[in-house]
């Protein structure tokens, strides 16, 4: 995506570390963090397994907030979202840091993003810093109706996302959240008064699948947590990405995905999130 208006911002101009919204204090400094389910617990200056969250002298703080790896304009389709506003369009976002390592990602250099991650970390980033607003304003300019969090785990840049879906509910947006659903309840508690969409990843109905490529996933877990935005009020798809001979057997696909989609009703855009709480 062009867009002058978000080029040529330093890091270094605005951007700040901003500590996350779920952490957990134990004993001795180490201090748990509770956006997704691994819940790694981080003693001062370590990162966790996302490499986005830092441990400061027993606090966490994101890295990445702000921190845009990259934009795009296309249809809502894409995400893929076949039922939720057809034929609209949406600016897709990401940011470096994911919570899975799947071999076979297609959003390799700009989803775990390790380098950037520890420019962020040593102070010494160049990468363009995007307010929510400053985003908003540009998914304006490009004319969509929505705005989707994608690319890599959203949930590791939870912050930003609750930020953004704020101004961009007070514009008039809708917003698609696109996740592998390893996240804990917490999380989608935070988020489901301001995100529309869910697009959950069912990377397989097997368990073994899920150990290759988060050695703690399981099938039950990622299905529980889309279970529960559903209970939550959030209209919910899913997707699977077939990988010829790992995926598309019958106990691998054939027990998943076209049977498990799930709709809720879904909230109009621009509503406000205070006017939505969720029910649980
Ligand atoms: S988001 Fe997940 S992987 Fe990252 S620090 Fe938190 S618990 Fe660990």
């Amino acid at each position: 995506m062009n867009d002058s208006n978000l080029n040529g911002r330093l890091a270094s101009a605005s951007y700040q570390l901003v500590e996350t919204r779920l952490q957990t204090k134990l004993d001795n400094g180490i201090t748990r963090c509770d956006l997704c389910l691994w819940r790694c617990k981080l003693s001062h200056g370590q990162r966790g397994f996302c490499q986005a969250h830092v441990n400061r002298n027993g606090t966490l703080y994101n890295l990445s907030y702000g921190i845009v790896s990259s934009m795009e304009v296309g249809p809502i389709e894409d995400k893929p979202v076949k039922h939720y506003r057809p034929g609209s369009k949406v600016l897709s976002v990401g940011s470096y840091g994911c919570n899975f390592r799947c071999g076979g990602c297609h959003n390799l250099e700009i989803s775990w993003g390790t380098e950037a991650l520890d420019e962020l970390a040593r102070g010494e980033s160049k990468a363009a810093y995007v307010t929510p607003d400053e985003l908003v304003e540009a998914a304006l300019r490009q004319g969509v109706e929505g705005i989707a969090f994608t690319y890599s785990e959203p949930a590791v840049w939870l912050e930003y996302l609750l930020d953004v879906s704020e101004a961009a509910y007070r514009a008039g947006l809708y917003t698609v959240y696109v996740t592998n659903s390893f996240v804990t309840d917490e999380a989608l508690e935070l988020m489901a008064p301001q995100v529309d969409v869910v697009c959950s990843d069912i990377k397989s109905m097997r368990d073994e699948f899920y150990h290759q490529v988060c050695p703690v996933g399981s099938v039950s877990e990622v299905l529980d947590s889309i279970e529960k935005a559903q209970r939550l009020g959030i209209h919910v798809e899913t997707r699977t990405n077939i990988i010829p001979g790992y995926n598309d057997g019958p106990e691998g696909c054939d027990r998943s995905p076209s049977g498990f989609v799930i709709i809720s009703a879904p909230r109009a855009p621009g509503t406000s999130p205070a006017s939505s709480p969720p029910t649980s």
